[in-house]
Parts: C-alpha cells; sequence; structure tokens
C-alpha cells in the first residue's frame, strides 16, 4: 500500500489549474494555426489571428485566455493501492482549486444555489469531482476549466438503437448547428454513445480532452469521428459564428455497453479555449 499525503494532491490540482487558465495546450494552438492558414473568409481570418494572438498574451503575461476561468472539474482516477493521508481527498482537491484561482486572479464563477440564492462563493469552489478506482499506486488527475459559453450548448439525446450511425451523426451536427455562435468556434466536440443517462455525458466530457489528431482506436468510431467534423464543418457557422471554414476542430467520440432498448448519445461542446491538463502522482 502506498502512502500519498493530500497536500501533494492539493499542490497538483493548484498546478493544473493556474496552467491551463494561461496556456492552452499545444495541440490545439497548433489545430488553431492550420485552421488560419486554410481559412479563405477575411473577416473568419481576422478573428482567428486574434485567437491566436490573445494565446501568446496570455502566456505571455500570466493573464487568463478568458474571462470565463470556468467551473472546476477534475477527473481523479485512483490505484486501489493508494492510501491517502493527512486528510480528506475532497478536501484536497478543492483548496487546490481555491489555492489556484485566488493566487491566478482567476475569474470566481461558482453560485451556490443555482435557482434562488445565486450568491457567489467567493473561490470558485466547489470544484466538480470524479474519482474511478482502477488497479495500481498511482493517481492520475485530469482537470478541466470548462466555460458555460460552450457547457450551456451541450446535449444528451436518448435515441433508439433504430438511429443508428445517422442518428448519432444527425444528433451531433444539430447540437453544433443549433448552438451557433454561442460556445465560441471553433469548438472541440466530444461525443460520448452508449452507457445511460449519466454515463454518456461524462464520457462526452472526457473525449475534449483527448488530443486533436489522436482517434479513438476501433477504426469505426474513428470514421464516424471523421464524418461527424466533415458534416460540422459544412455548416459554415465558422470561427465567432461570422462564416468560415472551421465550426470545429476535432470530434472524438468513446462507447460504452448500453441497454439493449436504448443509444443515449452526449455531445459535450467545450470552445477554442479547451483547458485541460492531466498529471499522474
Ligand atoms: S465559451 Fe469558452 S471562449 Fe467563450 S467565453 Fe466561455 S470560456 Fe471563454
Amino acid at each position: 500500500m502506498r502512502e500519498l499525503p493530500v497536500t501533494d494532491v492539493q499542490a497538483a490540482v493548484r498546478g493544473l489549474f493556474l496552467q491551463i487558465n494561461r496556456r492552452v495546450s499545444p495541440d490545439i494552438e497548433a489545430a488553431m494555426r492550420r485552421a488560419l492558414e486554410r481559412e479563405t473568409s477575411p473577416a473568419a481570418r481576422y478573428v482567428l489571428t486574434q485567437l491566436t494572438d490573445n494565446y501568446a498574451a496570455a502566456a505571455e503575461t500570466g493573464l487568463p485566455l478568458c474571462q470565463d476561468t470556468g467551473m472546476a472539474v477534475c477527473f481523479l482516477t485512483v490505484g486501489q493501492d493508494v492510501h491517502f493521508t493527512g486528510g480528506s481527498l475532497t478536501q484536497a482537491v478543492e483548496q487546490g482549486v481555491r489555492d489556484a484561482y485566488i493566487e491566478g486572479c482567476f475569474r470566481k464563477s461558482i453560485v451556490s444555489d443555482p435557482l434562488f440564492d445565486r450568491v457567489n462563493t467567493g473561490d470558485n469552489t466547489p470544484a466538480v469531482i470524479h474519482l474511478s478506482l482502477v488497479p495500481g499506486e498511482s493517481v492520475r488527475i485530469l482537470a478541466m476549466a470548462k466555460g458555460f459559453g460552450s457547457e450551456n450548448m451541450s446535449r444528451v439525446f436518448m435515441l433508439p438503437p433504430a438511429a443508428g450511425e445517422e442518428g448519432v451523426l444527425d444528433a451531433v451536427v444539430t447540437a453544433v448547428r443549433e448552438a451557433g455562435p454561442n460556445p465560441c468556434p471553433p469548438v472541440i466536440v466530444g461525443v460520448g454513445i452508449g452507457g445511460d443517462f449519466e454515463t454518456a455525458p461524462l464520457m462526452a466530457k472526457r473525449a475534449t480532452a483527448r488530443p486533436i489528431g489522436v482517434h479513438h482506436p476501433d477504426a469505426r468510431y474513428a470514421a464516424l469521428e471523421e464524418k461527424a467534423l466533415e458534416r460540422i464543418n459544412r455548416s459554415m457557422i465558422g470561427a465567432a459564428g461570422i462564416g468560415g471554414l472551421t465550426t470545429a476542430l476535432w470530434v472524438s467520440a468513446e462507447y460504452a455497453p448500453t441497454h439493449i432498448a436504448g443509444m443515449p448519445v452526449a455531445v459535450c461542446i467545450c470552445c477554442h479555449a479547451s483547458r485541460h491538463a492531466e498529471t499522474v502522482l
């Protein structure tokens, strides 16, 4: 049994959120530069230039990439032979988020009650924490800062099995098309197929963190990703929704076993400021 102080988790979470709010990952930056190179619309070229310049300015100054520094989401994949010491794992994650958002002067975007009070908690907590147990002695932390311009556009479709591949593609394209300019395109689209009403969105959200350019290992799902990307970009919504060749930078799909009577499809839309990173302790 490996002992791991929760203060190590706290420090890792703090570091991840400080990093992702200031820098997009290299794959996203490269994809945006490729989108700029192939774009023919002057207006879309202007937007893409502004966005890529903004990446550079944020990295240089340490200012956040976007004013919406997001809701903090942490996927913790914990080896079952790890014993956390020195306190509560959940509280350590929360403290790591709190430290990062206060130290980075990032916008605090969380309200304690969603319907009536809507009072800001003041430190961007609580975080959304997803925990899964696996064999082993390591702890993998995937941190995401999820802005709600794009989160609000994400959808779940409870399709019948007979909807087939065309039904899935139609759901994905419908979600992106109806979102229009709201999620700050170019977007990254995560698709979760199967599972049930709550696992499909979890798969979809995790899928948005898969590096751009990496397809699903199953060739059928990889082909589905390609088709979805091509159909989304035919919509010509374009950067910032003002028309252009690149509405989405990438589509990543994941699947899970499901019930014989259904085929849940979740579409998680993430803006170009797709802020995520992971570390292993
Ligand atoms: S959708 Fe993304 S880029 Fe747009 S405001 Fe929200 S976090 Fe920022």
